[in-house]
């Protein structure tokens, strides 16, 4: 088998090869070329200490990303590569962390470390594709299956759980029998895995192309991690949350605000629990900021008349994420052809769209008349702000032209 690697990939495996130091693409570059899909990023992993690495790549820049661990980062040709010693773990006391590493000479124990087989390939323009684990095979058949004994890989480190939750939704990929089965008997140990790592993990799922799937088989693994969540998981509203995900966009927050639009009595109650949810997680507060006002407004009403209303209450970002996720709701509920449904869509988006290069007006400093005109009609305190926002809420419904004079006889009838 030959891959066709990146030129800066086939320099630094060359430079280390030629030091005398056996060096492969390994992971999910590899299972992602043996797919036919292009990596986003490559890791190397060699012989080579961090220090003979760094011999080796004298002259060009390097990060000490994790030189205890046996990780250096190389910048070549523009190209950040993470070189990384052939290592296996010691063991792994507290489910999480590995108590010792130790650097090895052999790529095949460097891989037998590695969480799934499809991920526990590596390839040098030397020694070809090196695959102890069937790797290969599982990418042709299509499955997730763990290198060695799937409950004591959990037991080490039971982010390999969702990992492979991650990498079915992702692929499009069942897991394996006996995978499947650890996975679910393994999941109380998802106690030890931090929140940051759980929320990482669990966005991947939800951003895959087989999400849905993977909810549906998995969902004691995600009432483990979100026991919040098992009301929606086991009601009446739960394949329409399902259908919801897969219908809207791949994007994080998107996908979040679809996973928690029910997840509380009402619209209100949900945003509310989903920022809490999220929270727990540690996600950021723009995350938490987004899903929820997405999941609050769930139900606004969202017209060609409405556009400007609604970019006064939420903004252009907003309102060009709840287009979508209404559209996916209504795919969801599968009760006017998708055709309908796009083509409405359209139309909403290529209204904003038209509002914003019209510089339509929804904040009150695009208002055509401020604070000062309102106290020369003889306004004062909290009546000046009051009788802005009136005005905006007028000009957003089209019920009176931006425009100084309209504004100001506006205000003059209510005086
Ligand atoms: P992605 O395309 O999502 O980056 P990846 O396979 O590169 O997928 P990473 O999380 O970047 O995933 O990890 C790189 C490699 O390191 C994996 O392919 C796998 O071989 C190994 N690996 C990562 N995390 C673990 C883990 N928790 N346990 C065992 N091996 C792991
Ligand atoms: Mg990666």
């Amino acid at each position: 088998m030959y891959l066709i690697l990146p030129r800066p990939v086939e320099t630094a495996l060359n430079r280390l090869e030629t030091a005398g130091y056996p060096a492969f693409a390994v992971g999910g570059c590899v299972r992602d070329h043996v797919l036919g899909f292009t990596p986003h990023d490559y890791d190397i992993c060699t012989a080579a200490t961090p220090e003979e690495m760094q011999r080796v790549f004298q002259g060009e820049r390097t990060i000490e990303t994790g030189l205890k661990h046996g990780t250096l980062t190389v910048l070549l040709g523009g190209m950040p590569l993470e070189i990384t010693t052939f290592r296996v773990d010691g063991a792994y006391s507290d489910g999480r962390h590995p108590d010792s590493v130790r650097f090895t000479a052999r790529v095949e124990d460097d891989l037998s470390r590695r969480d799934f087989t499809i991920n526990a390939m590596a390839y040098s323009p030397v020694a070809g594709l090196v695959d102890p684990f069937g790797g290969q095979e599982d990418c042709k058949a299509g499955i997730i299956r763990c290198v060695g004994d799937p409950a004591a890989r959990f037991g080490e480190d039971a982010l390999r759980i969702l990992r492979a939750l991650r990498f079915s939704a992702r692929l499009g990929f069942p897991i394996e029998d006996a995978t499947a089965q650890a996975v679910r008997e393994g999941r109380s140990q998802l106690g030890h895995v931090s929140q940051e790592r759980i929320a990482v993990e669990l966005t991947g799922v939800l951003q895959g192309g087989h999400a849905a799937g993977v909810l549906k088989q998995f969902p004691e693994v995600i009432e483990t991690v979100l026991p919040e969540l098992s009301p929606l998981m086991r009601g009446d509203d739960w394949l329409l949350t399902l259908k919801t995900i897969s219908s809207a966009p791949k994007e994080a927050e998107l996908r979040w605000a679809a996973f928690l639009l029910q997840c509380g009595a009402d619209a209100e109650s949900s945003a509310k629990t989903a920022r809490e949810i999220l929270k727990s997680l540690k996600m950021s507060v723009k995350m938490m900021d987004t899903v929820s006002e997405l999941v609050s407004y769930q139900r606004a009403d969202l017209r060609l008349e409405t556009m400007q209303e609604m970019l006064m209450l939420v903004g252009p970002e907003r309102l060009g994420q709840l287009i979508l996720l209404r559209q996916a709701v209504r795919t969801a509920e599968e009760k006017e052809s998708p055709d309908a449904v796009a083509r409405d869509t359209e139309a909403l988006r290529e209204k904003l769209s038209s509002l914003l290069s019209e510089n339509a007006c929804y904040t009150l400093s695009q208002l055509a008349v401020n604070g000062k005109d309102m106290a020369a009609l003889g306004l004062r305190g909290p009546a000046i702000g009051e009788t802005l926002h009136a005005l905006l809420l007028q000009v957003v419904r089209g019920q009176v032209e931006n425009e100084r004079d309209a504004l100001l006889n506006t205000v003059k009838k209510t005086l």
